[in-house]
Formats: C-alpha cells, structure tokens, sequence
C-alpha cells in the first residue's frame, strides 16, 4: 500500500470540498476501497473519511417512501421493519448480498459505488480500461465466466457486481447528493450508473467531489416483489444472473411488471422491453417467453459467459412462474 493523508470530516459539504482536491477518495465502510489499495488498483493520495457524518437514519417520507441515509448499513437497511413489509425485494438483495461481517460494515452509497469484480481489473499486471485507459481489455479473449452478456463495448465486459443497485433499479431509486458549494442534486438510479461505451473508467454520473447524501425510495409499486440471485455457491458470491421483479396481476393478467437484473450488465439492468411484453398480458409461459426474449435481445456471450444467456432466460422464467403463481 502507498502513503496517504487521513482526514476526517464534519459535514457533507466538507467531505465534498475535500473529495474536490486531485487524488482525493472518500471513505465510508471501505469494504471494496481497502482491497483495492491494498492491491494498488487505487492509489488516492488523500482519504476523505464520512463514517462520522450524520448519515445513518432511515426516515419516511411525506408521499410514504423513505429516505435512506448514504451511510445506513447494509445490515440495517436490510432488518428495518418498513424496508421488510413495504420493499420486500430490497430487503432480501441485502441478505444475498456479501457476507454477514461485510453487511455490517457496507453502506448504502458505497454499495451503489463499488467497483466491479473483474479479476482483470484487480491484477495490476494485467490491460485494464477500466483500471489504465488505453491499455486493452484482457476479458475479451480471457477467462470471461462472470462478464456480461447485455450493454458491454469493446472497450469493457465487466458486470456491475452491486445486488441492492438491482432493486434499487425495480424500485425507481433516486440519489441524492450535495457538491462543494452545498448544492444538492437528485439523480435517478437510472441515470446514476454509466454503460462503459469508451470511456469505462467512468462508471456513473457524480462530478468531481459531489457526495451522495441520501437515497430516496418512492412509494412501493403494486403487486409481489420477488428477487433470486443464481450463483456459484449460497452465500457470499457475486451473481451469474440475478432478477428482481415487482408484478401486479388480477384476473389472470398481468397489470404491470418491473424487472430489473444484476450479473448480466455492467449496470443494475433494467429491462422496460421485457415489462412492456408482460404489461396487459395473460399470466403464463408464453407470456413469460415473451419477457425474456425482450430482456435479451442482442445478447452476446463472450466465450465463457455464452451459458448467461439460456440461464437468464430460465431464471426470468422461473422468477415469473413463482411470482404469479395465485
Ligand atoms: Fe478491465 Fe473491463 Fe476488461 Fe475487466 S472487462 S479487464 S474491467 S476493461
């Protein structure tokens, strides 16, 4: 690890005033920034630590959403009582997500901020966009098992690695944050994260030393909220293909859907195409055929990731089966 300055600070503006200067990080829970400093990925020659900030509530709001605090805990955002009944989805990516000693210690702006796990992008040795612009994508023609299936370039394959961005996705999140001068700024989730185009190392839409305050969730849509993460192993690995769904039926027909997945994308992936295939359709297979051929049109396997695409298939499917089931 190289050498660095240490400072903490008071308020957010404060913390954004010091993010401002060149090679300045902020720190939160620092459950992906430490590894990546400890492996030279990144080298901030000064850190900006926002644990202290009064950040960590969890409040409703007036239109009966809530208003997450940046520095609210994985482990508790997941365990509040409103996030249980009223955004069951967000409530269960949480527990997929990690492990428990990591829930305890990751925030909820960070989860929104943390970096891909590409092993390409960890091994300093190794062409990374992403990590050295310019200098190639070792994924391409590498071992690319967890790489993308759906908004990739030439550029960069990595996933977003974040299962609470996937429901914060379904549930139309919004970011709040503040800037050096204390101007306070509301981004949709959907605008939040960047595709990688061919500029990868750019990943969301924060300006130099804007800091994330809050994120706001709006009233919780009609119907189930369902979420299942395909992985490796049960608990603390990243998702090969995650799907969270909200679906409202009646009658035998689905009134509308949100369907947002993870693992497949090197953003939260939300797919309008696969809900507008759903929305005022009868509940069944054919239907739910319909939605993943929607979710994905124009994906493309890279070699060792080509199975996502059948198993993103299976898994909607799946996902859609249990959902509606009356
Ligand atoms: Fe780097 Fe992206 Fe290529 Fe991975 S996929 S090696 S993060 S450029």
């Amino acid at each position: 690890m190289r050498g660095f300055t240490y400072e903490r600070v008071g308020d957010p503006a404060q913390a954004a005033a010091a993010a401002s200067r060149p090679g300045a990080r902020i720190i939160a829970g620092g459950t992906n920034l430490l590894d990546l400093m400890k492996l030279q990925v990144e080298t901030p020659v000064h850190l900006v630590d926002i644990s202290r900030l009064d950040l960590a509530r969890i409040e409703d709001t007036p239109d009966g959403g809530l208003r997450i605090g940046a520095m609210v805990r994985n482990s508790d955002l997941a365990a509040d009582r409103r996030v249980r009944e009223r955004y069951g989805v967000l409530s269960r990516v949480l527990l997929a997500g990690a492990s428990a000693q990591l829930r305890n210690k990751a925030t909820t702006a960070g989860n929104l901020l943390q970096r891909t796990r590409c092993s390409y992008f960890y091994d300093i040795t190794m062409p990374c966009n992403k990590r050295v612009p310019g200098s190639g994508c070792a994924a391409l023609h590498g071992f690319n098992r967890m790489h993308a299936i759906l908004g990739a370039s030439d550029q960069c394959i990595a996933t977003h690695p974040s299962d609470m961005a996937v429901a914060m996705r379904a549930l139309d999140a919004r970011v709040e944050t503040i800037d050096a001068d204390g101007k306070v700024r509301v981004i949709p989730i959907a605008e939040f994260h960047r595709l990688p185009g061919d500029t990868p190392h750019i990943e969301t839409t924060l300006r130099a030393g804007e800091v994330i305050t809050a994120v706001t969730l709006p009233p919780p849509p009609p119907g189930r909220q369902m979420y299942r993460k395909v992985r490796d192993r049960a608990s603390y690995a990243f998702a090969l293909v995650s799907v969270a769904a909200v679906v409202d039926t009646a009658n035998g027909r689905i009134r509308s859907a949100r369907i947002a997945c993870g693992g497949i994308a090197p953003k939260p992936w939300r797919s309008e195409q696969a809900e507008a295939a759903m929305t005022d359709a009868p509940v069944g297979a054919q239907t739910f055929d319909a939605a993943a051929t929607a979710l994905l049109e124009g994906a493309r396997g890279y070699g060792d990731n080509d199975f996502k695409i059948p198993l993103a298939r299976r898994t909607l499917h799946a996902v859609l089966t249990e959902i509606t089931r009356a």
